[in-house]
Formats: structure tokens, sequence, C-alpha cells
């Protein structure tokens, strides 16, 4: 397992611990959160093409389902690990109570080089994961949806495999799925747009001309295009954008609508400025990650992956604002440099939220057998990203605490309540 995986899970509950000073939920409250509730290792045998059989391990976490079924998405990459999961499962459970939706947390993950495999291999591994999950997920007790490497297709397949085992049509046991099969419009850019809500929610509060503000987006993938996309289409300045490869830097701003077009036609971030017929206008230069994240800019968007900004590099962020797209991109060590330095960090349980909201929205129309305009989805998820963004950070202005102590006390009093509300040693004592 690799080290860096192993220390994750550590980190989330280390950032219990840091936040659970700020409030005043009960102990048990904290005990019962520092361990998932159901933990699922299985092994997925595939047949490959040519013949062979090649036999791939999966996890699937149940962290908490106080408040109602748990949800988490499945990820297929090579790195997956149990305590990953169980670190994301545990992020699960915070987002959907900072946000108000009746979820708990939950993950999932294959460890597999999805890139390596045909088209049919990875039908066969989807089908063949989703038929070991199958007694752990369900409706009413887990719901599933994508994550890294997994996408809408993919969510199909688990769908119409699960609805084989219990011979009924189950839409609403897994969302992100492609919108014939029951996806709810609105979900495929739902968590770049619900950090775009949050930013325009930061706009308000700075009072900023969005002309004069400077982004640079770490991973320019599904959540990173779409809220480049947004800012860039409210005039906002993208100067540099990356992908696994490398990036690119642009002092006068990048047209964004133009790299995600190079970009889906499969080529790298790093080659769009050089060749491409993009480039002719811009004076652009090829940066590496580590360059990215350290550009002297108003805003940075990690949006790739967790561990970016660690106690090693965090020194370096000029950045004067942090936007969490991806899940746990900063660690905890590094969360009091970026502090002491004065950068704001808006943490992912609530800037990547919006993709469980829509989420949550996909299963309610499932359920209800009843489909909504994508104008509808787009104004709801707004106003429970503007909510939620308002009420983080009044708490953060009121007991004078950062944006992620904010949200984590913020979920910490709805998760708290109702926990509390099944009774605690306290209660139990006093009823003799
Ligand atoms: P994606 O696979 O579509 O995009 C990820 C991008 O990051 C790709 O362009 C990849 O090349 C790039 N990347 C990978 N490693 C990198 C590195 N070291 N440096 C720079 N770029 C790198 O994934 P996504 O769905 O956009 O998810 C991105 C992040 O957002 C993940 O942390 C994911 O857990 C989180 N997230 C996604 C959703 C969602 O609905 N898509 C919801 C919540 C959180």
């Amino acid at each position: 397992m690799p080290k860096q995986q192993q220390a994750l899970f550590d980190d989330a509950i280390r950032r219990l611990e840091q936040v659970a000073d700020h409030t005043r939920v009960d102990d048990e409250v904290l005990s019962v959160l520092k361990h998932p509730k159901a933990t699922l290792e299985v092994s997925i045998p595939v047949r490959r093409d040519d013949g062979s059989l090649s036999i791939y391990h999966g996890y699937r976490v149940r962290h908490d389902d106080t408040r109602g079924p748990t949800k988490g998405g499945i990820r297929f990459h090579p790195d997956v690990s149990i305590d990953e999961v169980k670190a994301l499962a545990f992020w699960m459970t915070f987002k959907c109570a900072v946000v108000g939706i009746p979820y708990g947390g939950a993950k999932g993950g294959v460890c597999v080089n999805a890139k390596e495999l045909s088209k049919l291999e990875l039908e066969r591994l989807s089908r063949g994961f989703m038929r070991q999950i199958a007694d752990f997920v369900g409706p009413d007790t887990d719901i599933p949806a994508p994550d890294m490497y997994t996408n809408a297709m993919i969510m199909g397949w688990m769908m119409d495999e699960y609805s084989r085992i219990a011979r009924r049509h189950t839409p609403d046991v897994i969302t992100g799925k492609p919108i014939p099969l029951g996806g709810s419009l609105g979900r495929a850019d739902a968590t770049g747009r619900g950090a775009y809500n949050c930013i325009k929610q930061l706009e308000r509060i700075k009072e900023w001309e969005p002309k004069q503000i400077t982004v640079a987006v770490q991973g320019f993938g599904n959540a990173g295009q779409a809220v480049a996309r947004l800012l860039h289409k409210d005039g906002y300045k993208v100067v540099a954008v990356s992908d696994s490869k490398g990036g690119v830097y642009s002092s006068e701003g990048f047209d964004v609508p133009s790299m995600i077009r190079v970009k889906s036609e499969s080529r790298e971030v790093k080659a769009m400025y050089c060749d491409g017929s993009v480039c002719e206008a811009v004076d652009a230069r090829n940066i590496t990650n580590e360059e990215l994240l350290a550009l002297d800019v108003d805003l940075l968007i990690p949006a790739a992956m967790e561990n970016q900004i660690t106690e090693s590099n965090a020194a370096d962020i000029k950045a004067r604002h942090i936007v969490e797209v991806a899940n746990g991109p900063v660690t905890s060590r590094a969360d009091g440099i970026l502090k002491d330095n004065g950068i704001m960090v808006i943490p992912d349980i609530l800037a990547n939220a919006g993709g469980v909201v829509v989420s949550y929205f996909e299963w309610t129309q499932n359920r209800q057998g009843f489909y909504w305009k994508l104008e509808d989805v787009h104004s709801r998820l707004e106003e429970i990203m503007a909510r939620e963004f308002r009420n983080v950070h009044d708490i953060s202005s009121e007991r004078k605490i950062d944006m992620r102590t904010a949200a984590y006390v913020h979920a910490l009093d709805r998760l708290g309540s109702a926990i509390e509300a099944q009774g605690t040693e306290q209660y139990f004592r006093a009823g003799g």
C-alpha cells in the first residue's frame, strides 16, 4: 500500500479532532465518526479479450448512514487502497452534511489502470464489480456514482447489472447515469458549477471585478473544465491550466472553450498552445504542475487529485484564494502554513459538493419518475450552494475560524444533532 495513501484516513481523522474543539457535539459523536460503519473487499475475475483471466481487487466503504442512505463515487485507479476509500467515504459524510442533503457518506474503488483495458473488458469489470457489491448497495442503503476514471456509461452498465440481479428496473441504485438511462440533466458539469456558485459568493463578498481576477486550474478534466468555462464566460482571466502531463500559462488569459475543444480531441493541455491553431494569437508557455501551483494568481483551483499541496510546497503558494475542486488536495499540515500566510481556502467538502447535490436530484427524479428541466437543476443547485456557502462563511466570520473549520463545524452540527437524537450516554444515564 503506498505510504501517502495510508496517511489519508489518519489525516481525515486528525482534521476531525482539530475541529472538535470548535463544536459542542458529544464525544460519542466523534467516536462514531472515527470508524466507518462497514467495509467490503472484493475480488473481480475478468475474462480478457485474449482469453486469459485477470483478477482485480475492489472496495466499498459505507462511512456513516445516520442522516440517510450512504452516497459516494466509484473510482478505477491503480493506486486505489482501502485507506484511500475510507478517507473518501469519510469526506462524503461531511460533504452531504455541509450541503444538508439526506445522505451519509460512502466510496468505492477498483485497483486497475482502466486505460489498459478494452471497452469490452471495461464493461466486464464494471458489471463484475457490481455483482460483487450488489448485496452491499441499493437505492435505500448505498448509492454509488462516478469518480476518477469512471463515467456515465460505466454507471449505466452497473445500473443494468444491478437491475438484472434485482429482477426489476432500478435506476435509483446509482447516479451519474447517461440521460437516456435515467440520468439528470445538468449532472455532467455539476461539480464545476457548484464550485462556480461558491466563487460567485466569494465575488460578492470580496467585491471582485471578474476581469481583474486571475485563475489557475490544476487538472483540466470534467470538473476543472466546467469551472474554468463558467468563470471565463463571466470575464475571469484563466491564465493557467494543466493535466497529468503538464500545463500552459499565458498572462493574457486563455480562450477556455477553444482549450476544451482541443483537449476533447484527446490532445494534451501542454501541446495546445505550441502547435495547435488556437495558439496563434496568444503568448503562452509551458509550465510544470509544480510551477502552476506556485503561480501568483488570485484564485488557485486544484481540480486533479488529493495531496497536491503538502507541507513541502505550501510555503511556495502565492495565490490569495484556493478553491478545492479535487478531494483532499491540501493536507492538514499544509493547511496551517496556508493559514499563516493569509490564504483563504474554500474546502472540498463545500466547493465540490455540486456533484453530489445533482446526484441527489437525479435519485429523487428516478424515485418520482418525473424529470426536471435543466434550468430547474441549475437554479436548485445554485440555491443550495449559495445558501450553504453563506452559512459556512457566517460561521467563519462569527467564530473567527477559517472556512474549512467552519464547514466541518457546520457539518458536525448536523451530524451531531442526528447522532445525538438517537441518545447519548448522558441521555441514557439520566433515564436510569
Ligand atoms: P477527471 O478524470 O475528469 O479529470 C482529472 C484531470 O486531472 C485530468 O485532466 C488529469 O489529466 C488531471 N491530472 C491527474 N493527475 C494530475 C496531476 N498530478 N497534476 C495535474 N493534473 C492531473 O476527474 P474529475 O471528475 O474532473 O475529478 C477531479 C477531482 O475532482 C478528483 O479529485 C475528484 O475526486 C474530484 N471530484 C469530482 C467530482 C465529479 O463529479 N467529477 C465530484 C467531486 C469531486
